[in-house]
């Protein structure tokens, strides 16, 4: 099977994958990224080694473009590669009414016209304003803030093996995904 044929998992960085702080937390980071403390969520090695076998995987954080590319390049278990690594570059700036804020949104659209079909798209975030357009494309994950007891990527990693297969990841209801599996 191809990479073409397989569901393309894109995931975000803050917040989902890694916690970066200026404030460092009371145990140790994995390491430090210029003035941050770089906390990886529990599992995420296992994770990422996991999700490689099932989903082609990108990454898409509305973080600067640096930051993300080098957070990346440290975090990226050898032998994983991703379709491609987007970053504040690739976002929409949007005005936010209802937060009344600006918000750096991941449009899907951009990802159709490299090729990629949205019936086979995922997006993992922990901020549904940044996926607004395309809730039937996201599932949302608690965001993580550093604790060391945090099960988020195992319970993740078991629901999307059960959706690995999917025709059309728009069909599926994601909301309460938490539920639909056993842990
Ligand atoms: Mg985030």
């Amino acid at each position: 099977m191809n990479n073409k044929q397989k569901i393309l998992l894109i995931l975000d960085l803050d917040e989902t994958l890694i916690h970066a702080t200026e404030t460092k937390l009371e145990i140790d980071p994995d390491f430090k990224y210029a003035e941050y403390f770089v906390y990886k969520r529990p599992n995420l090695e296992e994770f990422l080694n996991e999700m490689t076998n099932h989903f082609a995987l990108a990454i898409w954080s509305s973080a600067d473009d640096k930051y993300v590319s080098e957070i990346v390049d440290i975090i990226r278990p050898n032998g994983i590669t991703f379709q491609f690594i987007w970053a504040r570059s690739r976002c929409t700036l949007r005005r936010d009414y209802e937060l009344d804020r600006y918000v750096r949104e991941k449009r899907l659209k951009k990802i159709k016209k490299q090729g990629f079909p949205l019936e086979k798209a995922l997006i993992v975030d922990d901020s549904p304003e940044k996926t607004r357009d395309n809730f039937g494309n996201a599932i949302y994950v608690n965001p993580f803030e550093g604790n060391p007891e945090d099960k988020e990527l195992i319970i993740l990693s078991n629901f999307l093996k059960s959706i690995k297969n999917s025709e059309n990841v728009r069909t599926i209801e994601k909301r309460g995904w938490r539920n639909k599996i056993d842990l």
